[in-house]
């Protein structure tokens, strides 16, 4: 085992893993297109896009030399007194690109901090309001919003483990998570889940918090866009906000800019990350409508919130460079190319003995097998094949960056055949 591997197996940890008895990890060291080397010389075609980020692919040369720019001038300054050009400039292309309710933008430094910060607003804009009360949050199974821990209290409580932190976490109003698939009518299980909730609880609720459409790390499933537009009604009806955590489906991946789009609704409250550096580097957004950000503030109090590396300089500068490559190519068009040649060739795969379900959503193919699968075994097939595939749980499934051309893909759709026969034979 080379220097790097063996010195990180007994001292560096990985996601979810143990450090009694870790999972393989492989040495990457340089990356390019929608190509990861290894550094015994393997390359790997990516089908992660690095967790919903690198939509462009890596090493982009309009990205580095946004951030060589940006490095030239500052790599970092506070934001408490200070502001400076790149934190504007990006606010503003988010404000342009999001729906219009959205006027405010709070930078943070992860995703799950963004959902931290979304949920503070939520109560702290009700405390203002007079109505303390209202301190609950309600969402539906099967999500997630992040590891910190009021993020994790609004996760799946299952796949989140709440159990482990019991006593820790505050216990909020879990609907199930809608059956309803896209272009299927509003199941009524569905409809009666969130209402009932509200109906009961609606006082104190601060506010709904949901995935739209695509839940993420909590299942990889997709719903109704009539489900979001009855959520955003209920909202409406028992008078609490609507936070929508697009950090995963935010910058086109679902086929639309934003998956709210798909519902024609919008939030009151939005949290973006992931895809918003194109995958460069850490940073998140929460953005608020004036009724919630003035809100807020109705009592005289302050928005209690201000990370160290708020809207830092450079990763506000290789987003805002991100965001405008976006727009300038034909995202849309290679989307919905991709979704077609997942719909296809992982469509496939349906009647494989291996499969439970398949489905295909923009740049998202998801496959799910009847058992959950070995990931270091899989895992292990996928590299021979020349392909990186993470899977987890009973889920394999693909997100690659949009610029991947058909044969790559057809590579990535293959390795998870060869994947499944592994499996079922
Ligand atoms: C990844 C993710 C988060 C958490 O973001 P981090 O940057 O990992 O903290 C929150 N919500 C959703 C939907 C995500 O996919």
């Amino acid at each position: 085992m080379s220097g790097v591997l063996g010195f990180d197996r007994r001292h560096v940890w990985h996601p979810y893993t143990s450090m009694v008895d870790p999972l393989p990890a492989y040495e990457a060291v340089s990356a390019s297109g929608v190509r990861i080397r290894l550094a015994d010389g393997r390359e790997l075609i990516d089908g992660m896009s690095s967790w919903w980020c690198a939509i462009h692919g890596y090493n982009h040369p309009a990205l580095n030399a946004a951030l060589d720019a940006q490095l030239g001038d500052m790599a970092h300054v506070m934001f408490g007194g200070l502001t400076h050009r790149p934190a504007t400039d990006l606010a503003e292309t988010l404000l342009e690109l999001t729906p219009p309710t959205l006027q405010h933008v709070f930078f943070c430094d992860s995703g799950s901090v963004a959902v931290e910060v979304a949920i503070k607003m939520a109560l702290q804009y009700w405390g203002a309001q007079g109505q303390p009360a209202r301190r609950r949050l309600a969402t539906i199974r099967g999500g997630y919003h992040g590891d910190t821990f009021a993020a994790m209290s609004v996760c799946d409580p299952v796949t989140g483990m709440h159990e482990r932190f019991q006593g820790v976490l505050p216990a909020h109003l879990f609907a199930d998570r809608p059956r309803t698939r896209p272009g299927e009518p509003l199941h009524e299980a569905d409809r009666a889940g969130m209402e009932r909730i509200l109906a009961e609880h609606g006082g104190e609720v601060a506010a709904v918090i949901l995935e739209p459409i695509v839940q993420g790390a909590g299942g990889m499933w997709f719903y109704s866009p009539d489900y979001l537009r009855h959520v955003r009604a209920l909202c409406d009806r028992f008078g609490t906000l609507l936070i929508l955590d697009e950090i995963a489906t935010g910058f086109g991946r679902t086929g639309r800019m934003f998956a709210c789009e798909h519902a024609g609704i919008e939030p009151d409250i939005l949290c973006l990350g992931k895809a918003l550096t194109g995958g460069y580097m850490s940073l998140a957004a929460t953005l608020a409508s004036t009724r919630v950000a003035h809100g807020i503030s109705s009592d005289g109090g302050v928005l209690m919130h201000g990370p160290t590396f708020m809207a830092n300089p450079l990763a506000c500068a290789v987003s805002k460079r991100s965001i405008e490559l976006l727009r300038a190519g034909p995202w849309e068009q290679r989307v919905a190319a991709i979704e077609r040649q997942l719909g296809e060739e992982l469509g496939a795969y349906a009647r494989h003995p291996a499969v439970a379900d398949v489905r295909v959503m923009g740049a998202i193919g998801v496959v799910q097998t009847r058992r959950p699968v070995p990931v270091a075994e899989l895992q292990r097939v996928f590299v021979e094949a020349g392909v990186w595939i993470r899977p987890f749980n009973d889920l394999i499934y693909l997100m690659p960056p949009f610029v991947i051309d058909a044969d790559d893909l057809r590579r990535l759709t293959r390795a998870i055949g060869a994947g499944l026969d592994a499996l079922a034979g």
